[in-house]
């Protein structure tokens, strides 16, 4: 198992587990104190600890040594329209599965509820991280409008917009046509919210430089669909910005 801890990690640390952390080693998955646990905190990198049971519900974890060095998030950002809680959660663990560095809501026209919980979307995305083993914890930001994301965007960093009107073409050949792969330029991807965009939305990131409009094809994918999809093609196709 791998545990997300807010310490800092060295050799011989000793990590207090709280109640859950614990019941989840001890009873859930039956680790003994011979069995290895890897933690990370998204600054030094993961470490091998070895659980210690310093009560009848209690344990600590003793940190050993050093498994992976610490690496930084891709330099991709991931730019979405909230959807309805549960989809939501879903979102945030495919997001940071997917490789996603930062993770930016963005209210548009027709996106359900503004008020979105970012602290419910930054625990998923620290379940996910453990799940997946990311040491990087991505960077979620409150909402914002779609016209300061796009505003916010540097210039160099390119934009995959997905598209569903935009002609079905080779996703692949129209990636390698907006950016040099050999470059791993910074990127950015935009899916829309159940919705869609508006039409005014649509022109506004179109009239975005660096910015290409991509079909994934001739079917309406759902929004946390496409969002694995389009961040698996990017990254396939471009690599991701490291
Ligand atoms: N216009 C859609 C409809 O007619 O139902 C509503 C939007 S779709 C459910 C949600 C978002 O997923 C879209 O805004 C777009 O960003 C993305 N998306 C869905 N299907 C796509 C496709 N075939 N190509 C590119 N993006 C797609």
């Amino acid at each position: 198992p791998r545990l997300h801890v807010a310490a800092d990690l060295g050799a011989g640390t000793v990590l207090p587990l709280d109640r859950a952390q614990a019941n989840y080693l001890l009873n859930v998955l039956r680790r003994g104190p011979d069995d290895p646990v890897l933690v990370f905190n998204g600054r030094d990198g993961e470490w091998r600890a070895g659980l210690v049971q310093t009560g009848r519900k209690a344990a600590a974890l003793r940190v050993v040594g050093q498994t992976r060095p610490q690496t930084r998030a891709p330099d991709l950002h991931y730019l979405f329209a909230p959807l309805k809680t549960a989809r939501l959660d879903y979102l945030a663990q495919k997001a940071v599965e997917m490789g996603a560095g930062v993770i930016r809501p963005v209210i548009t026209r027709y996106t359900q509820g503004e008020r979105i919980n970012v602290e419910r979307l930054r625990a998923n995305a620290l379940e996910a991280a453990e799940q997946c083993g990311v040491l990087a914890l991505p960077a979620i930001s409150e909402p914002v409008r779609l016209a300061a994301a796009l505003a916010d965007l540097a210039s160099d960093r390119l934009l995959v917009f997905c598209d569903e009107d935009a002609p079905v073409a080779d996703p692949v050949r129209a990636l390698r046509a907006a950016a040099d792969p050999a470059a791993a330029p910074p990127l950015a991807v935009l899916v829309g919210p159940e919705g869609g965009f508006s039409e005014e939305e649509r022109g506004l990131i179109r009239a975005r430089a660096n910015t290409v409009a991509l079909s994934l094809g001739p079917r309406i994918l759902r929004a946390d669909t496409a969002a694995v999809a389009v961040l698996a093609l990017v990254q396939a196709v471009l690599g991701d910005g490291r």
